[in-house]
This record gives C-alpha cells, sequence and structure tokens, in this order.
C-alpha cells in the first residue's frame, strides 16, 4: 500500500523522496495544478545550513540538480543608515528559486524536487483537495494563525547590480524589527518584499507602497518601474510538543516549523520532511529526532524575535552600527553555537518568547 503525503511543497518533496529510494510506494496529493504554483518565481534564502547547499542536500537524501545563487554584496538600510558591505570574503547564504514553470521556475528548488521524485516512481494527483484523514504524512504548509507575511512584487530593472542585495530594517515599513528586501532576479528584474508581523499584516499593502514612496533607497529602485508579477504568503510558526497525531507525522510548517525570527522555514521543511521519511523507515521517534536535530534553532529564532519586537529599530541600529561604508564584512556569522553561557541565554529569551506568545497569541 502507498504511503500518502498531503502537500508537494519542499516538506512534502523531500520525505517522498527519501521513501521511494527506500522502495516503497508514495502517492502524493497536492490541491494545486503542479508542484510549485504556491509561488511565482521568486528567491528565496537557506538560511541555518551551517555547510556548503550540496552537502547539505546529500545529508536530506536529495540528489536532484537544485541552483544557488548568492549575493556577495549587501547593501543594509536602517532607518538612520545606509551601508555597503563586501560579503565576498565570508560564508554567504545561498538562495533558491522557488515556483514553477516558466523561465526562472524551470530551475526552482521545486521543479528540482518534483522531478526528482516522480523519476524515483512517486505518482502525483495534482488538482486533488485531500483531506489529513487521508494522509501519513501531512506537509500542507502554513496552518492556523499567521504569525508574519510577505508581500513581493516583481519589477522590470536591469540597472540594480546584479550580485547585489538589499535588506532595509525600518519600523515605519516593518514595525517591530521586522524587514524587506530587494533582490535581483534574472537580468533584467527585482523583487522586492515586505514582511510584517501578525498585528500588521492587515497593513502590508500599504506598508510596502508607502516604502516605495518614501523610502529613497527603495523608490530608486522599483519606483515607476513596471510591475511583472505580485506574490504573497503568510506563515505560521509554533512551538509543537509533538509533531505526530495517532500515526500521522506533520512535517514543514504544518507542523509550525518555521522560524519566528525572519519567517525562513525551507531548511526547516527539508530537515522534517527526511526526519519523517526516516522514522517512518526505521522505526525511530520522530519527535525525538527533529528535537535533536532542529529544536534548539526553533527556540533561538524565538528568543531573536524577542529581542527584535522588544526594541525594533534601536536593535537594528545597534547591529549594524560595527559596520561602516565599504566594510568587508561576513554578515552569515553568529554568536559561538557551543558557548554554553550563549546557549542558556538564549534558552532564557526563548522560555520568555514563549510565555509572551500564550499570553499575547503572537511571537
Ligand atoms: C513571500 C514568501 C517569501 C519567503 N521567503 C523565504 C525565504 O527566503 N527562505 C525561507 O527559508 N523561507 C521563506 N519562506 C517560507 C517558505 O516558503 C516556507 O517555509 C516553505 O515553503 C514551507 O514548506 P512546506 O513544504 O512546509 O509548505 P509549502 O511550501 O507551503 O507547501 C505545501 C503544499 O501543500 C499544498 N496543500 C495545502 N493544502 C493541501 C490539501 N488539503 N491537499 C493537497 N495539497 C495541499 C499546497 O498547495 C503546497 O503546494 C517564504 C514564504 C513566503 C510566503
Amino acid at each position: 500500500m502507498a504511503i500518502k503525503i498531503l502537500g508537494a511543497g519542499p516538506a512534502g518533496l523531500c520525505a517522498a523522496i527519501n521513501l521511494c529510494r527506500a522502495g516503497k510506494n508514495v502517492l502524493v496529493y497536492e490541491r494545486r495544478a503542479g508542484a510549485g504554483l504556491r509561488f511565482c518565481p521568486n528567491l528565496q534564502g537557506l538560511r541555518y545550513l551551517y555547510m556548503p547547499p550540496e552537502e547539505f542536500m546529500q545529508k536530506m537524501g536529495v540528489e536532484a540538480k537544485v541552483e544557488f545563487a548568492y549575493f556577495p554584496r549587501a547593501i543594509i538600510c536602517t532607518r538612520k543608515r545606509k551601508v555597503e558591505l563586501d560579503c565576498s570574503g565570508g560564508s554567504l547564504m545561498p538562495f533558491v528559486v522557488r515556483g514553477a514553470g516558466g523561465e526562472l521556475g524551470k530551475h526552482s528548488l521545486d521543479s528540482a524536487l518534483f522531478s526528482e521524485a516522480e523519476k524515483l516512481g512517486a505518482q502525483f494527483e495534482f488538482n486533488s483537495r485531500a483531506s489529513e484523514s487521508d494522509a501519513d504524512i501531512i506537509a500542507s504548509g502554513s496552518r492556523g494563525e499567521p504569525h508574519s507575511a510577505a508581500l513581493g512584487g516583481v519589477f522590470e530593472n536591469s540597472d540594480f547590480p546584479r550580485g547585489c542585495q538589499l535588506v532595509m530594517f525600518d519600523d515605519r515599513y516593518s514595525p517591530r524589527g521586522w524587514y524587506s528586501y530587494i533582490l535581483p532576479v534574472g537580468n533584467d528584474r527585482v523583487e522586492f518584499v515586505t514582511c510584517v508581523s501578525k498585528p500588521y499584516i492587515p497593513q502590508l499593502a500599504q506598508l510596502h507602497a508607502k516604502a516605495m514612496k518614501e523610502r529613497k533607497e527603495i523608490a530608486d529602485v522599483v519606483g515607476g518601474r513596471k510591475k511583472i508579477a505580485s506574490f504573497a504568503g503568510s506563515a505560521s510558526a509554533r512551538m509543537p510538543k509533538s509533531a505526530r497525531i495517532g500515526k500521522k507525522y506533520f512535517v514543514g510548517e504544518a507542523a509550525g516549523f518555521q522560524d519566528p525570527y525572519m519567517g525562513f522555514g525551507i531548511a526547516y521543511a527539508l530537515r522534517s520532511g527526511h526526519l519523517a521519511a526516516k522514522s517512518l523507515l526505521g522505526g525511530s521517534d520522530y519527535d525525538a529526532l527533529w528535537r535533536r536535530e532542529f529544536g534548539y534553532y526553533l527556540r533561538k529564532d524565538a528568543a531573536y524575535r524577542l529581542v527584535m519586537e522588544t526594541l525594533g529599530d534601536a536593535a537594528a541600529e545597534l547591529m549594524m552600527s560595527k559596520y561602516h561604508d565599504g566594510q568587508r564584512a561576513d554578515l552569515s556569522s553568529t554568536l559561538p553555537e557551543k558557548n554554553a553561557a550563549y546557549r542558556a541565554i538564549v534558552e532564557g529569551f526563548a522560555l520568555l518568547a514563549r510565555v509572551k506568545r500564550k499570553i499575547s497569541g503572537r511571537w
């Protein structure tokens, strides 16, 4: 009998690939007409890999030829400052295209995972809105109250330097320490994305438009340019006690595995898809596996969110105060994970963040 998976996002596809490779029959239900259609092609970053992305994919049991993009220059804007950094000497965050179809979508993470799963024999039922009771692995993405949302537009622009990303922390447009960014797409487009937390979701479109109008660094790149496409979505980060209900495995955002700090969920989706397959195949305890592999990082995201939510612009100014224009910088560098005092502080803040969420309903 086939193992049934609900949802053909990164979590569901990664589980499907690993199960097929072990000789299982797999059936994936996807409510859209194809894999990756949740997004019009856009670039998304892979955070928390702690190894080269090719090695990470291999560790996830995925052989798919995923193309990675890098941005060795960074323009960081806070409310008061703008600094241009040369990040080429540090370890850069890899980006992947999300989405399907079209010129860029052909090289997307979703297309690569789907092709691999299909080649290995996974069966797909598209346009099929199955219910959770029909499936063994629930990989249907964000559910419940969103903690954050993002709105993006793709604009014609060939002047913005390729190989450069612009990230802006400014509470007037992304309140309480959220952010917006510009990334070049191909040779003649850029995407501009605004991210906000739960209380500001109803104003997201106005904040996005306001940044394009008021903030010179954004207006110079996208103001008055032709908009080619729009995309939007919300995320719901939870810290589940268990990601199993009865015999069912919850993976990716369906389990609440999302980052409350910045909304990066792909690595958690791939990791949990991989671990659910491992547990199903070998009988190991899924909850113990994900807690060991990334439980700490989920708590760390919650701790950082608490700091950003509390201090907003002040935290961004503080973070950027050590940088000056033209400096060489490694933005990926983090404080030592193995330092016991640092970890204890993170755990303390994470606990506070969870208490705050319980009381206020938001991170
Ligand atoms: C605008 C935006 C930008 C983002 N940028 C980043 C980024 O830079 N880095 C990062 O790491 N993360 C980013 N994220 C988050 C990231 O996209 C998600 O965390 C990730 O896609 C989660 O993967 P998943 O497989 O759990 O769920 P999804 O990718 O949401 O896949 C779930 C799939 O299940 C299908 N489905 C849902 N219900 C059913 C049903 N009943 N029956 C059948 N199928 C169903 C959906 O159609 C979908 O295809 C971003 C999100 C948004 C919205």
